[in-house]
């Protein structure tokens, strides 16, 4: 795949050194998922204080896409509240199915945008947006329990 190269340096920056990684002891909700396509993995661990996300923990394995969305996830969404995290989160879907004809909001995004181009490749979108899916279903859980 081709990714223009600034970005693809700030991908393969979180894979080396990925944030966050390194599961919490206790946590208000623990989800896994699998990217059955790619072989990805993510264990999420979420914990809420209130509405707001207080830690945001991982561990995974798999492509460099995966590992660096999750790890620029974590870092994107610890401190925001659930409904900052859902904007962000739609957000980040939306430039997944952009097709690569959006270079997405770095505001909101910030490094995030680096996958922009990941969203002409349809075969690695799962990859990139497994640590999202996997967010979303630890949010609905926290709340739920
Ligand atoms: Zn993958």
């Amino acid at each position: 795949m081709e990714l223009d190269s600034l970005y693809q340096e700030v991908i393969l920056d979180h894979y080396k050194y990925p944030q966050h990684k390194g599961l919490s002891p206790v946590f208000t909700a623990q989800v896994h998922h699998v990217n059955t396509s790619c072989g990805d993995e993510i264990t999420l661990n979420l914990i809420l204080e209130g509405n707001q996300i207080s830690s945001l923990t991982w561990d995974g394995q798999g492509c460099s896409i995966s590992q660096a969305s999750v790890s620029m996830m974590s870092e994107l969404l610890i401190g925001k509240t659930l409904d900052q995290a859902s904007l962000i989160s739609t957000n980040f879907s939306d430039l997944m199915s952009s097709k690569g004809t959006s270079s997405g909001d770095s505001l909101i995004l910030e490094d995030a945008v680096a996958f922009a181009g990941v969203s002409k490749f349809p075969g690695r979108i799962k990859c990139a947006l497994l640590g999202w899916m996997a967010f979303k279903d630890a949010a609905i859980q926290a709340q739920t329990d």
